[in-house]
């Protein structure tokens, strides 16, 4: 631990613009400009001991800080305040933890910690508070739709409080406070901090309607006035708190920040972008596996978070227990499902933070498989203090989709279509990212060769201009299903935003829920060859079509689509099925070049079906559309058997290839039982032809391996990989 707190030493002693060292000392990158200046991009492995309230002179802190040191975590997250206090609060009604005695939890363990080097973190829980609150400030309390005042669902000692009123801004903005001015934390983390669903108490009801001249929705659909006017209302009471709370933690320590339990992808309720501009570091909380989920949802977060925070650290909770919705907050996952789950996160650039609920734990299972993966971070930590994922795709995500066009059934109809193509992408093995839909301008599309629209229905005119400007940049877009058809406040156009790239025109009709649709192959008539949107299916001549889909006037291009509709026909009594259409002439797929870039649309939702179905032809059209719009040589290529998820990064002097192992019978639902190693792969990795490389060599299985040199690549062959790899190029 001597090297961390001459590390922070140094930090503490330096100017905004030190540098930062490694565990040796060596100076591993010069800070980034877009990297803000303090603490936060320091701590590269997270703990968090969230007490539970018979913590207090029950469990040994001495366990944790052997713990802590023994597996180089550089950063902690304690519970401090709010729903119970585990410090000598002096605040009136601030519920002190029974079991506190003249004890300080709290302050005792945040001292250890920082004795070891760490930065520390408050954690608070404003949600639910206990009886004398709810009497003496009744308003503070949530009330649901029937005017009720809510208990708590889980725990009846509780009342469930209003986020957006007095009770977060002014008795929650004096916890904070008290705790800044009593032990000067590097910041404050809150969970349930943004509410427990609609409330309907006075101050939201006064305050709702000073801002709008309307009463509070009693609907959840988005096209109601009320509604929409609720949601942009209510994020904008959100940042006002995150703003006070931030602002206030400052003017007590400058180089704290207020961090948020906030952000996620497009069914996160905040707005990303703003997100990313306002907070210096934010952490990624999808702690588990539940339900069907592959391994790869945890890389997504740490995409969906960098594409609005950039360079930020972003760290990605785990927890060690089962997340499934019976809750059973005591548990120990198996430790595969563990190791893949946050080798995952790791590949896509999240920092580890595991989390653990109840200082005394009781089964420990998990204590070595976390162990393990710390101390293989901390010695490569170098190569996993990234600068830039290497990337020329990207998908785009919405939040202003989810919420305007997607309303209660966001999943199904924007979500399963990102995860469609994402599986599809993985299956590819295609390296890429994932794009804010408000981020669309020149400078944040730069990298990215390809683009693609996974029914990003809800489109503003000016990002449908900044779509348009990207191909006449030479970038390719491959958009699916109702893309644009709608305005960014989900309201239908008569015509899709996006038209004059995809080379269609709406026939004013969707048709959904479409059973037994096919799609023909055919090959072009006038070249006599098959698209390269077909390749690979040179012997088929007819796939499963999808589910919904877009009605297109007809055109005369329609006859040189490769792939056209057999429209649906009677799946039973089994004697009528059969086609009564013999001849096919809409077109499923509209490919072309716009200027000098490609631009492919499908109408229909071959997305979403592939992730409902999973049909491999699906996942090979997607692959070839985005293979073909792209039009160059990928930066990396792997292979090989198996289902593996690649990420390539750029560290100051050297980049990285991530290939984690998802091939297993458990990949679409944990929990993981074994690991089971792919066999070799051959990697070809694009690097500029003036690079001289130092060596190559296997972070994982610790060892130098030959490579061949190519002009602008090198090639070499993995030998096997059991969960996770990482082939490390180092530059002379
Ligand atoms: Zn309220």
């Amino acid at each position: 631990m001597q090297s961390h707190i001459n590390r922070r030493e140094f930090l503490q002693a330096s100017t905004a613009g030190a540098l930062v060292l490694g565990s040796a000392g060596q100076v591993l990158a010069e800070p980034v400009q877009t990297s803000p200046p303090g603490w936060y991009d320091r701590p590269m492995r997270w703990a968090q001991v969230a007490f539970v309230e018979d913590d207090p002179g029950n469990y040994d802190p001495n366990f944790w800080l052997d713990y802590f040191r023994r597996i180089h975590v550089d950063g902690a997250c304690l519970s401090a305040g709010g729903c119970v206090a585990f410090y000598p609060t002096k605040i009136p009604m601030h519920y002190r933890s029974k079991w506190l005695g003249d004890r300080d939890s709290f302050g005792d363990l945040a001292k250890g910690c920082r004795s070891l080097g760490m930065n520390v973190i408050g954690r608070t829980d404003p949600h639910a508070v206990h009886q004398d609150i709810y009497d003496a400030h009744p308003d503070w309390i949530m009330v649901d739709a029937q005017g009720n005042k809510r208990r708590h669902w889980s725990d009846a000692d509780f009342w469930v409080t209003c986020a957006l009123g007095p009770y977060n801004f002014e008795f929650m903005t004096a916890v904070n406070d008290e705790i800044m001015r009593m032990y000067r934390v590097d910041g404050i983390f809150s969970n349930r901090w943004a509410g427990s669903g609609m409330c309907y108490c006075e101050h939201c009801r006064a305050n709702f309607h000073d801002f709008s001249g309307m009463d509070l929705p009693r609907t959840n659909n988005p096209q109601n006035p009320a509604r929409r006017e609720y949601i942009v209302w209510r994020q904008k009471r959100l940042f006002e708190l995150w703003n006070l709370w931030d602002s206030r933690i400052k003017a007590i320590n400058p180089d704290a920040s207020y961090i948020a339990n906030a952000g996620g992808g497009a069914l996160s309720e905040l707005d990303m972008k703003k997100i990313g501009e306002i907070t210096p570091t934010l952490f990624a909380d999808r702690q588990a596996r539940r339900g069907l989920m592959p391994p790869w949802m945890n890389g997504k977060n740490g995409k969906e978070y960098r594409a609005t925070l950039g360079r930020k650290a972003i760290a990605g909770i785990f927890s060690v227990g089962l997340e499934e919705e019976y809750r059973w907050k005591d548990s120990v996952q198996n430790g595969d499902e563990i190791r893949m789950w946050v080798a995952d996160g790791i590949a896509q650039g999240l920092r580890p933070w595991f989390t653990k609920f109840d200082a005394k734990p009781i089964d420990t299972r998990w204590l070595p498989v976390v162990e393990e993966i710390y101390k293989w971070h901390y010695g490569n930590e170098q190569y996993l203090r990234n600068l830039d994922p290497v990337a020329r795709v990207a998908i785009v995500y919405s939040q202003r989709t989810a919420t305007f066009y997607g309303g209660e059934k966001a999943h199904a109809k924007v979500e399963d279509s990102a995860l469609g193509f994402y599986q599809a992408l993985i299956e590819a093995r295609i390296p890429f990212e994932m794009v804010h839909d408000e981020l669309l301008d020149a400078e944040h599309l730069s990298p990215f060769r390809t683009l693609i629209l996974p029914n990003i229905a809800a489109l503003s005119n000016s990002q449908c201009d900044q779509i348009r400007e990207f191909v006449n940049r030479g970038g390719s877009i491959v958009a699916t299903y109702e893309t644009s058809l709608y305005d960014e406040w989900g309201v239908r156009r008569d015509e899709f935003g996006l038209a004059s790239l995809f080379g269609v025109s709406f026939a004013g009709k969707v048709q959904e829920h479409i059973l037994n649709s096919y799609l023909q192959l055919s090959k072009d008539p006038s070249t006599g060859r098959y698209s390269p949107l077909l390749a690979g299916f040179e012997d088929a001549t007819r796939i499963i079509n999808g589910v919904n889909r877009v009605i297109i006037k007809p055109s005369p291009n329609d006859a040189s689509s490769p792939l056209k509709v057999v429209p649906s026909y009677p799946d039973l009594p089994m004697e009528e099925v059969f086609s009564r259409v013999k001849t096919f002439t809409e077109p499923a797929v509209y490919a072309r070049e716009v200027g000098r870039g490609r631009v492919v649309y499908f109408p229909w939702d071959i997305d979403r079906t592939f992730w409902d179905v999973l049909d491999v032809d699906h996942g090979k059209l997607l692959r070839n559309s985005v293979l073909w719009a792209t039009n160059e040589s990928a930066p990396v290529s792997v292979k090989g058997a198996g289902v593996l998820d690649v990420a390539v990064w750029k560290q100051k002097n050297s980049m990285t290839v991530h290939l984690v192992n998802l091939t297993n019978p458990m990949m679409m639902k944990g929990p993981i039982r074994e690991i089971f190693p792919v066999p070799a792969q051959q990697l070809t990795l694009k690097i500029a032809k003036n690079q001289r490389i130092k060596k190559v060599h296997l972070l994982v299985a610790g060892k130098q391996i030959p490579f061949a040199r190519h002009t602008d690549a090198i090639e070499l062959e993995i030998p096997s990989i059991a969960l996770h790899e990482v082939v490390a190029v180092d530059f002379a």
